[in-house]
Parts: structure tokens; sequence; C-alpha cells
């Protein structure tokens, strides 16, 4: 244990994602032996990125506008909507560069463990969308794991009154993972491989 603010740093930086005890220290003695003009840099980054950053109204991915670039693009087919846990899966799909619609970011999956359920998501501001958009296809592309599935048998049974074809990406991707670690071709495939499910 470290005095005082020494110590407040390292706790706060343990609290990142993906940051254990140990990195927490290193980044933390990394900061103290940086030139103050390099930390003052970050500290305004993360001050101004948590006021400028907001969701966008239609869809939920991340922009600082009113809009996100592809809700304001018009060139993006508004009959297909791509749904995603994360605005991270929006940047993954579009990697693949096979899907010329829309996204609707969920803010998660459903997860009762960590008391998340369907009211904790964006689900109503989709069955919204599908109702008075010209909605054709829901591409329900929720991680392959437990909480995407769960997630996506959810949407399906709450977009079935709507009458719109819902689809699921294709197996291929590694079962229990995530869509942000798998590789631009075996997504793109699953994407275009992408099967009925409505
Ligand atoms: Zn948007």
């Amino acid at each position: 244990m470290y005095e005082g603010i020494i110590q407040d740093l390292i706790d706060e930086l343990g609290r990142l994602p993906g940051v254990g005890p140990k990195s927490a220290q290193r980044i933390a003695f990394h900061i103290i032996q940086s030139e103050r003009v390099d930390v003052t840099r970050l500290a305004e980054v993360l001050k101004t990125v948590k006021e400028r950053v907001k969701f966008c109204t239609i869809c939920g991915n991340i922009t600082e506008e009113e809009l996100c670039k592809i809700c304001r693009d018009p060139r993006r087919d508004n009959t297909s909507i791509c749904v995603v846990e994360e605005s991270k899966d929006v940047i993954a799909i579009e990697k693949t560069r096979e899907f010329k619609g829309k996204y609707h970011v969920l803010g998660g999956a459903i997860s009762p463990i960590d008391g998340i359920g369907p009211d904790q998501l964006r689900v109503k501001e989709l069955i919204n969308r599908v109702t008075t958009e010209e909605s054709k296809e829901v591409i329900v592309a929720t991680n392959p794991n437990l909480e995407g599935e769960a997630t996506a048998a959810y949407l399906v049974r709450v977009l079935e009154p709507t009458g719109v074809l819902v689809t699921r990406l294709a197996s291929g991707l590694p079962v229990g993972g995530e869509l942000e670690y798998a590789d631009e071709v075996t997504l793109g495939r699953a994407l275009k491989g992408r099967r009925q499910v409505s």
C-alpha cells in the first residue's frame, strides 16, 4: 500500500477494465514520472470526452453530434437494422465492409446475474424504430456467448409481432466469444451467411 494520492491513483486505475493491480501500479508510476504537460493533456482528454461524447438519439451509437455518422449518412440503407450490444461492435462490423444498413446499439446484453434485463437495454427504442421506419430486416448481431444468445432469443420474440424479417449471424464465430475479437473475414462471412430466425 502506498500513501495518500498515490494509492488513490492506483485504486482508480485498477477499476478500469482489464487493468489488474500490477498494471495499475505500473501505469501510476509511468504517470508520476511523466512530464506535467503530458499528464495535463491526458487529464483534459478524459474530462472533455465525458463532456462531448453522447449517444446517438436514433441508434444509441456514441457520437459528438445529435446523430452519429452512420445515421447522418443518406447513402446507408434504411431498410435493414443490425442490432449490436456495444458501439465497439459497430466498428467491428463496419470493418468487414459487408453491411450498408443502419445499426441499433442495445447498450449491453441481458444478464440476470448483473441485474441487466430488457428494460436496461434500448429494446423499446428498437421496436419503435422497426414499426416507424421502413425496416425489412433486423440482423441480430449480439455476441455468440450466453448473454448474447439470451438477448437474441428475447429480441426474436418481441420483434415477431412487427412482422419484420429477423436474421442471426451464421455460426463460425467462436462460441462464447465476442464480436470485437473475431477477425474481419470470419465476421464478414458470418454476416453474409446469416440465417432467418423469425
Ligand atoms: Zn446513430
